[in-house]
């Protein structure tokens, strides 16, 4: 059985008196559920403040990056050794705004992934075509290459605690979004490369989260779907009643599942 976890992706977001709010908040209405993981992953700046604010709650604490080197003269960087201090259990590896805004190759992600791991952390591994890729019918290529790239040098062990956001770049922050059947195929698409890559029960455990638009309105049809373990949320997670009823959907969507 896998847990659904829905996860929020401030980005570059809140204030520090809104971050600690809206932390609160989300504790206060689901931070004691436990048929879905709920994570929160703030900007760098308010971690603390937000692992503060959820502290004794069954919230994860996530962040939005890492650098691959454990220290050193790396300016303007955070590595994760220093996240996994403040708290973070989890965190975001390959998003589409790192890839395709600042520019991220696949290696460079892949290694992040693998800097994660020796920090004790959970990569979020996202994934997922542009909307030219798309219309150019080569969404299964992309998705190849990331999730072989994104797990490339992970042993059994690791692979099997990856996070996978499958993220169609068309999807984010435009209010558009894969419909339940194209984004569960893609997922059940995911689970053979898994199974490619390693073997079926790997796959069957691995969880894989659908991202891009996700509002409360679409959020139960899409985490309803049999390869579709919750959620990655941007703009729906920074407000408290949209999110905590995102995190509804999904407890109901596993209810639906048992
Ligand atoms: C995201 O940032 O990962 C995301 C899916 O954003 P949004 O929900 O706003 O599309």
């Amino acid at each position: 059985m896998r847990k659904p976890f829905v996860a929020g992706n401030w980005k570059m977001n809140t204030s520090r008196g809104e971050a600690i709010k809206l932390a609160e908040a989300i504790k206060k209405q689901v931070g004691e559920l436990d048929d879905v993981e709920v994570g929160l992953c703030p900007p760098f700046v308010y971690l603390d403040a937000v692992a503060e604010a959820i502290r004794g709650s069954n919230i994860r604490l996530g962040a939005q990056n890492l650098y691959t080197e454990p220290a050193g003269a790396f300016t303007g960087e955070v590595s994760g050794p220093m996240l996994k201090d403040i708290g973070c259990q989890y965190v975001i590896v390959g998003h589409s705004e790192r890839r395709h805004v600042l520019g991220e190759p696949d290696e460079l992600v892949a290694n992040k992934v693998r800097a994660a791991f020796a920090a004790g952390l959970l990569p979020i591994l996202c994934v997922g075509e542009t909307r030219q890729e798309r219309e150019d019918k080569h969404t299964e290529e992309v998705v190849r290459r990331h999730i072989f790239s994104g797990f490339s040098g992970l042993d059994r062990e690791q692979a099997a605690q990856v996070v996978i956001a499958y993220e169609p770049v068309w999807a984010i922050g435009t209010g558009l979004t894969a419909t339940p059947g194209e984004a569960q195929q893609v997922h059940r698409f995911i689970r053979e490369l898994l199974t490619e890559m390693f073997d079926a029960d790997l796959a069957e455990s691995v969880r894989i989260q659908y991202g891009g638009s996700v509002k409360p309105k679409n959020a139960y049809e899409l985490m309803a779907q049999k390869d579709i373990d919750g959620a990655l949320v941007g703009g729906a997670s920074l407000k408290v009643d949209s999110f905590v009823q995102i995190v509804g959907e999904g407890a109901r969507a596993a209810e639906g599942s048992c």
